[in-house]
């Protein structure tokens, strides 16, 4: 019972009824000393019209009472949750507006001084730190401490809990938009980076498609862009023209001028073609001094005048680069589709032929491909063969050489190492570049004669018979008849011809003597010694470099020429004693 009367709505109803008890007692007392009348059944209801209404308002005030203690139970929590979303961030003080001054500068209290200090802080920065005139105004003030006694809190945010949610929301929503411009920068500095890597991919890729002498697209380029092309004049049915160009006599402007100047003219014809053609067109470096022009919408007819007048407009090059006008000129080949060519493979072929007919007429000028005849056309692909053999038989040559290379290369002997020397004799003698190449070339070649000779012989570890000996003296000799077939190799003949021979006219095969063995020759000589020297052989290990180089000073002047071994043993003792240094 007593349990019960603690309800609200119980205990508002008893109160109720018995308000209505009196009351019908009342109203007995009146009827029966004043004669007043009254209902009976209103008399016998009223404790029930009186207890109910109660009972209600006491289940109510029950219920309101029980969501005010959710509600401040909710504030606690949320005030709690605000607290530590935004306690443990390291919050500066900064206010963007510094007219707007803080609640403990108002107050002239110091942090500590605040009745409040270390319980509810949190409402002392929302005060003094959040919005002044809706811009936000500072960051949170840790160490104010504060208060909810404060008066400045009192004023703006009241002991309203409602309030105080609120303003627990809005610090939590700014907590959060400070997250968001965290967030927002990083996603920014994120895009710059993104960008500039962007950027970065672009450039790779165009430095990978360009050629850095002439600034124009490369060969693979080309190659793409005209194939992409090619498919657009297919499906449009728009004619479409390639244009072929390549410097007339251009080894004679390296040989002249050095290859510097050769490299200015191809940079200055990269530009003049760059501003010659027409934005829709496009330029690339083909090869060495060979261009290409891709004009679209474009038939063979306007090409070649195109090309023509870009002939002419080459003396600029030359005007340029400071030339003779006669050392810049073009011959130009001209093919287009559909009239030449059907594919880029025939395109490319189709103003090549044009080209290669433009040089055979004498060069400086321009060659349509439809204009040549069935007999020029068979003239260029007799050429074409020729000169297909021609590289044909020098690379089997050079694949042989290779073979009877490698065929000596007993353990212990550096192929870098000689390559090195070779070049360096080279160098030192004052020989071109060409003649730099007929040298290693030479260095290579000299056995090649070893074909002719059985391997038996010439793997023989025991000492020859004289019948083998001269088998073996034969090399040489077979050397010259092989080189002899192929024109490129005749330079070379002599070298091959007299490596064995001797200074002192004791050598094979025609016991030549002293400045009688050919130059070549004798610098062969001297690098086929030291290089067996450097190799096990059979009958002894491989000497060191020293001890090579001692050898040779040996034979100086009976085996080899005493000045080319002075010049010789200086270079490999310099690059020993380099190497020396460098290893410390
Ligand atoms: P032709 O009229 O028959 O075309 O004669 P040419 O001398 O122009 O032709 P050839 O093909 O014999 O020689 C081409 C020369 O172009 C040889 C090579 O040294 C030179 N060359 C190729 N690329 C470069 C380069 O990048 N720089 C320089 N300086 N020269 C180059
Ligand atoms: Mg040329
Ligand atoms: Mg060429």
């Amino acid at each position: 019972m007593a349990a019960s009367f603690r309800n609200r709505a119980f205990r508002y109803g008893v109160i109720g009824a018995f308000a209505g008890l009196v009351y019908a007692l009342f109203a007995l007392v009146f009827e029966s000393r004043f004669g007043a009348h009254y209902e009976d059944i209103h008399l016998f209801l009223a404790p029930v019209f009186l207890g109910l209404p109660a009972a209600i308002i006491g289940r109510e005030e029950n219920r309101i009472r029980k969501q005010a203690l959710l509600l401040d139970e909710a504030r606690k929590r949320f005030s709690a949750l605000t607290h530590s979303a935004i306690a443990e961030r390291e919050w500066d003080v900064t206010f963007h507006d510094p007219s707007v001054p803080n609640c403990w500068e108002v107050k002239n209290c110091g942090s500590t001084s605040c009745p409040a200090y270390g319980k509810e802080h949190i409402r002392c920065w929302l005060i003094a730190g959040t919005f002044c005139r809706g811009e936000v105004q500072g960051r949170f003030a840790q160490k104010l401490g504060n208060c909810t006694k404060c008066e400045i809190y009192q004023q703006t945010v009241g002991l309203n809990p409602i309030n105080e949610i609120g303003e627990n929301f809005n610090s939590l929503m700014w907590a959060l938009r400070e997250k968001e411009d965290l967030l927002s920068d990083a996603n920014a500095e994120l895009q710059k980076q993104y960008d500039a890597l962007q950027q970065l991919q672009k450039k790779t890729k165009e430095m990978a498609d360009t050629d850095v002498l002439t600034g124009l697209k490369n060969h693979r380029h080309f190659q793409q862009r005209l194939q992409r092309e090619v498919s657009r004049s297919r499906r449009s049915g728009k004619p479409l023209a390639l244009l072929m160009l390549d410097l007339d006599f251009f080894k004679s402007v390296n040989d002249e001028f050095g290859h510097q100047k050769g490299d200015t003219v191809l940079a200055c014809l990269g530009r003049l073609l760059l501003q010659a053609i027409r934005d829709c067109d496009y330029a690339a470096r083909y090869g060495g001094e060979e261009f290409m022009i891709i004009m679209t919408d474009t038939a063979g007819q306007a090409a070649y005048e195109a090309a023509e007048r870009l002939r002419l407009e080459l003396q600029q090059v030359a005007e340029d680069t400071g030339l003779p006008s006669a050392y810049v000129g073009a011959s130009f080949g001209v093919a287009d589709m559909p009239d030449c060519a059907t594919d880029a493979a025939s395109l490319i072929a189709a103003a090549d032929a044009a080209l290669l007919f433009a040089k055979r007429k004498g060069r400086n000028r321009v060659a349509y491909f439809r204009d040549l005849s069935e007999t020029e056309l068979n003239e260029n692909d007799i050429r074409r063969l020729n000169s297909r053999l021609e590289g044909a038989s020098l690379q089997t040559l050079r694949a042989l050489a290779e073979a009877v290379d490698s065929s000596d290369d007993y353990p212990g002997y550096n192929v870098d190492h000689i390559r090195w020397v070779a070049g360096k004799m080279a160098h030192r003698l004052g020989m071109d570049d060409e003649q730099a190449d007929a040298l290693t070339l030479a260095t290579k070649l000299h056995d090649i004669g070893k074909v002719g000779v059985p391997g038996s012989v010439l793997r023989k570890k025991e000492k020859l018979s004289p019948a083998e000996l001269s088998m073996v003296k034969k090399h040489p000799e077979i050397g010259k008849k092989i080189l002899e077939e192929a024109e490129q190799f005749h330079e070379l003949i002599s070298a091959i011809l007299y490596h064995h021979e001797r200074w002192d006219g004791n050598g094979y095969p025609d016991r030549l003597k002293g400045k009688e063995i050919p130059l070549m020759a004798r610098i062969v000589g001297i690098i086929d010694a030291y290089r067996a020297m450097l190799s096990d052989r059979p009958y002894r290990k491989a000497l060191s470099v020293t001890q090579a180089v001692e050898e040779l000073e040996r034979g100086s002047g009976t085996q080899f020429d005493p000045a080319l071994v002075k010049i010789f043993v200086e270079l490999v003792r310099k690059d020993l004693q380099e190497n020396l240094r460098q290893a410390g």
